[in-house]
């Protein structure tokens, strides 16, 4: 077991927290924690926190978004108190998309193209 100090208490720090705590120790640093009153200082308490796939540049990046999907859509079926819900989503285009542009759609179940 490692002893891991994390910075920022934000929606990054406490999901590598979450994670990581399964195996080490881990101590956050933060100016700002979850519950303090509201402040324009930090980003999370503002967030929608919708997930959805796109603007990755390598390959790296998209098992990264696959890799977080599937651990998001695990939690919504194991722990409904992480608030964790899953929605259906229209996505609407202004220009034609090819296949490999939404190469996430052979791991989300049930997407569709409709042509307008
Ligand atoms: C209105 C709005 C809607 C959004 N909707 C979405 C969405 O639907 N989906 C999505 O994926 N993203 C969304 N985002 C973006 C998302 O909220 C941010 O990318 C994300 O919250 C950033 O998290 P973070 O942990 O990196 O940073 P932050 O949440 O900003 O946390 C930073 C942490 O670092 C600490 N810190 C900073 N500086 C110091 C310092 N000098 N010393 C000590 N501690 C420090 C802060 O106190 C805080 O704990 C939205 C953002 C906004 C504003």
């Amino acid at each position: 077991m490692a002893r891991i100090t994390i910075l920022g208490a934000g929606v990054v720090g406490m999901s590598i927290a979450s994670v990581l705590s399964r195996r080490h120790s881990i101590t956050i640093v933060a100016r700002d924690m979850p519950g303090d009153p509201p402040s324009t200082e930090w980003a999370s308490p503002w967030a929608g926190a919708s997930f959805i796939f796109g603007g990755c540049k390598d390959r790296r990046e998209m098992q990264m978004q696959l890799d977080a999907f599937a651990e998001l859509w695990r939690l919504s079926d194991t722990s409904p108190a992480s608030g964790i819900k899953k929605m259906t989503i229209n996505d609407a285009f202004d220009e034609e998309k090819e296949d490999g542009d939404i190469w996430w759609k052979d791991h989300v179940p049930d997407v569709s193209r409709v042509s307008s």
